[in-house]
Formats: C-alpha cells, structure tokens, sequence
C-alpha cells in the first residue's frame, strides 16, 4: 500500500522500549525520563512578552524563505560571531532544523549517489538520507575517540559521494570539535565538488573553558550549516530553524519549501525574532545549571569508576554500557534500556538508535530531583549486583 521510498525507512529500533515505557506508565510505575532532547526550562520573558505583541498583525502569509528581518538577525550574529561574510540570501528559515535537514537532503540527494554520516549521529539522518534514493555510508567515529577524523572522511568519499554529515556539537556523544578542526575541513574539502554540512543545533551548548565554534569561521561555497531555536531558547515545540548554504542551494530548498510548506508558522518566527531581544545572561545562566548537573553526574559515575563519553557540550551523556551488559547478561543497548526501565524505572535511549549498541544516552535537561532520584535509583542497583 505504501510506497518504497517510505518502506525504506527503517523502523525506529527504540519503538519497543518506548512501547514498554508507555505501558509502565499505564500500569502506575514511577519512571524518571532521561531520553527527552529538549530543555526543561520555560524560554525567556522577553521572547514571550515580543511574540505576544507580535500576534495581532502576523495573520498573513510570508515569504516563503522566512521573515527578512529575521534572516538579517541571523546572518549578523554568525558573521559578527564567526568573522564570516554571508549575505542573506544565503538562509533561509524552515520549520525547525528537522525540515532544514530534509529540505537540504531531498535538494542534494537522489538514487545513485551517496551520503557520508559520522557514527553516533542523530537518528533522523539515515531515514531522511533514504528517503531521497541515496545511499549512507557511515564512519564509526568510535575508532577516533568519538571525533571524526578527516583522513576517516577524506577515506569514505567516492565518486559517488555528494554530501558529508557532520554534527559538532553532538547529539549523542556530547563531543565537540575545535575551530582547528574546521580549519583543516576547509583546506581538505573546501571547493570540492560536494557539500560538508554541520548541523550546528547545539551551537552554544559547549562547556567553558571550551568556547563554540563554527564552520562558518572558515566558510566555504559548498559548506552549509542548520541551526535552531529549539534548545537554546527552549521553544522546540515552535518549530524555527534555518539552512545556510550557498545561493543556488538555497534557491531549491526555498522552491521545495514552497510547495511543502509555505513557510514556517509566523508567529514561530516572530518568536524567534524576539529571541534576539533577549540578554546573553539569560542563557549563560541556563549553560551554568546545565553544567551543574553534568558535573554532577560525571563525578557520579567518576565515583562508580562507570565509563562515559566526557560531555563536552549539549545535555547529553553517553554511557558506556560494557559494564551493564555483563552485570544483566544482556547483549544489546535495547536490552539494557529495558532493563532499566523495568527494574530501575528509569528511561534512557539505546545506543543503537544512534547506530552504537554500547552505550545508552542519558539526557540531563531534567531537574535537579530527577536526576538526584536517577543517581540513587542507579546506585542502589549497582550495589546490589556489583
Ligand atoms: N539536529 C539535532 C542534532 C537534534 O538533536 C535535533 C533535535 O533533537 C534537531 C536537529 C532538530 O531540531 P529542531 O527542533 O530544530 O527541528
């Protein structure tokens, strides 16, 4: 009845554990969720205070590449920030970077030509990649220390190779790269003839001393890079995102949004406008209890002597799970999460959904009680079976 293009897509390989979480839930158990990828904070007072004095005259449509006023916002900030010279045709604004990714993929992309993905990556990649025709060939960057080496890319690149996929900071590995990093990308692949795309979701989720880094510091035509608004200003649910890219991509992704969605809703992007009416306080203050919490953990598991991927930025953890597999007598990321949804009541994502089975992802956008439960509930097991 469907089509093959949507046969390909393979089946979320977490949907069992999600379906015994919910059923968990159902049957009264207390479950501490730490596998949500938003921010549990409510977004900043201006931004609500800006989009609600906005609603009244943002019924109509708008253009299809997003608020102009916005784009310029945009632009500004990255060329102020990354000494980059992008104009503003070079973005467009999407709903949410979901949509940046898709719109970019299925513009690039078709049967017969290949994708690079760097191992953990984000779930969504892969399936949108397929979607398109194309074939993924994935780097396990867990051969380099969770940080993709560019000989590693320069090795995966074929004739027919069209697109790179890079994700600096993170999700999941919470790893992050260095402006050298993306100086060398440039010198390496700059000017070739296939797009090196950095999806700069978690752009500023990076951990003093280390300060964010963008590709765009070192911006070639055939780099591009998707951003959000989702967690920095914790509006995920408003869906604003944006691509940066060259004219000509830019061009296609605004005729392919046209016909799929017009625009993002306005209102959203008046949200977002008014995101830049907020003070830097307000996020370095959320950075701050993000990093609280991290060190918390991270000398939580110090404690246990528990392996983990340091996070570096975002609100992730990666937990090596070597250790758990042999305590439960399991073999598979999925198994330990239901272990811990079961008998710990505590939700987690497998590694695999992320294409690595020996870790789970821990998010910590939780606040301080969760994750203090987290931590006894884990400890208390622990105990019991080390
Ligand atoms: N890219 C990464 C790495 C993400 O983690 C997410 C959301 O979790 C997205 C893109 C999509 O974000 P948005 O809410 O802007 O669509």
């Amino acid at each position: 009845m469907v089509t093959k293009r949507v046969e390909c897509i393979g089946e979320s390989q977490t949907l069992e554990v999600k379906a015994l979480e919910s059923r968990l839930r159902a049957e009264g158990k207390n479950i501490i969720s730490l596998s949500a990828g938003e921010p549990d904070f409510d977004p900043p007072e201006e931004l609500l205070v800006f989009v609600q004095k906005s609603l009244a005259g943002v019924q109509r449509y708008e253009a299809v590449e997003g608020l102009y006023e916005l784009r310029i916002k945009i632009i500004e900030e990255y060329n102020r920030r990354f000494d980059s010279c992008l104009e503003v045709d070079n973005v467009i604004i999407t709903v949410g970077a979901k949509s940046a990714i898709a719109l970019l993929f299925l513009a690039l992309l078709e049967t017969g030509d290949e994708a690079i993905v760097i191992s953990p990556y984000w779930v969504s990649y892969i399936p949108l990649i397929s979607l398109t025709g194309a074939t993924v060939s994935v780097i396990d960057s867990s051969k380099d220390n969770f940080l993709p080496s560019i000989d590693s890319v320069l090795a995966a690149i074929s004739p027919a190779s069209k697109l790179v996929v890079l994700n600096y900071p993170s999700n999941p590995t919470a790893q992050v790269v260095s402006e050298d990093f993306y100086k060398e990308l440039s010198t390496v692949l700059g000017g070739r003839d296939l797009i090196v795309l950095n999806d700069e979701t978690y752009l500023d989720f990076v951990y003093p001393p280390l300060v964010p880094a963008s590709i765009a510091t070192y911006w070639n035509d055939n780099f591009a890079i998707v951003g959000s608004f989702s967690k920095k200003f914790a509006i995920p649910g408003w869906r604003v995102g944006y691509l940066i890219a060259n004219k000509v991509i830019i061009k296609a992704v605004k005729k392919l949004q046209s016909h799929f969605f017009s625009h993002p809703s306005s209102i959203a992007m008046y949200g977002a406008l008014g995101a830049f009416k907020v003070g830097q306080k307000w996020f370095e203050e959320k950075l701050k209890e993000y990093k609280d919490r991290r060190d918390k953990l991270v000398s939580f598991f110090d404690d246990l002597n528990w392996n983990y991927l340091p996070p570096k930025g975002t609100f992730y953890i990666f937990l090596d799970i070597t250790r758990a597999k042999s305590l439960i007598n399991v073999s598979s990321s999925v198994e330990v999460a239901k272990f811990f949804l079961q008998d710990l009541g505590i939700s987690v994502v497998p590694g695999i959904a992320f294409g690595n089975d020996s870790f789970v992802r821990i998010s910590y956008a939780v606040d301080n009680s969760k994750l203090t439960t987290f931590m006894e509930r884990f400890y208390d097991w622990y105990r019991r079976v080390r």
